[in-house]
C-alpha cells in the first residue's frame, strides 16, 4: 500500500517538472463585442485581433515573452538555459540572461515590475509569464482576450 504511494508521487513529480521546461504556443484572439456609437448609432468594426503567443522555452533555451507596444507586436528574449549538459556548454554559445532595463514600483498594487528592452525598438515591455495573465487585448485594451480554441496548439522542446 505504502509503496502505490510513493509511485503516484514520482509521477506527478515528473508531470510538473515537463510543465514547467516545455514552452507552449497557443492562438489567441480578442472576443471584444464591436461598440455602438452613440451619435451615428453605427456598430464599428469588431477588434478581433489575433496572434500567435507563445510562453515559456525549450529544453536548452529560457524565453521570455511580452508585448511591444511602439512594434505592435509580441516579442521575445531568450538566453541560455541552466539544463543544458555540461558536454554542451563548450560546443553553442552561451547567451547570458537579458539584462533588464529597469524596474518601475505601482502604487496601485504595490507591485514592483522589471521591465525589459524589446529586441526590436529596444522600447519597454512587461514580461507574460501565463496564459493567464493575459487577459487584455493589446490592441483594443479591453479585456476579452482569449485563447481561440478552434485552432491548433504547439508545444515547444
Ligand atoms: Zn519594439
Ligand atoms: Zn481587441
Amino acid at each position: 500500500m505504502r509503496r502505490r504511494t510513493v509511485r503516484i508521487t514520482l509521477a506527478v513529480c515528473l508531470l510538473t517538472g515537463a510543465a514547467v521546461y516545455a514552452g507552449r504556443g497557443m492562438s489567441m484572439k480578442c472576443h471584444a463585442k464591436p461598440e455602438k456609437d452613440p451619435t451615428t448609432g453605427r456598430t464599428a468594426k469588431p477588434c478581433g485581433y489575433e496572434a500567435m503567443v507563445t510562453i515559456g522555452g525549450g529544453m536548452f533555451s529560457e524565453r521570455m515573452t511580452g508585448y511591444c507596444r511602439a512594434c505592435k507586436k509580441f516579442v521575445h528574449l531568450s538566453w541560455t538555459g541552466k539544463n543544458i549538459p555540461p558536454q554542451m556548454k563548450d560546443r553553442i554559445k552561451i547567451r547570458p540572461h537579458p539584462v533588464p532595463l529597469g524596474e518601475v514600483w505601482d502604487a496601485q498594487t504595490g507591485k514592483v515590475l522589471t521591465i525589459h528592452a524589446c529586441p526590436t525598438c529596444k522600447g519597454p515591455f512587461l514580461e507574460i509569464k501565463k496564459f493567464d495573465e493575459l487577459k487584455h487585448c493589446p490592441v483594443c485594451n479591453k479585456p476579452h482576450f482569449a485563447i481561440d480554441k478552434s485552432k491548433p496548439r504547439i508545444a515547444i522542446d
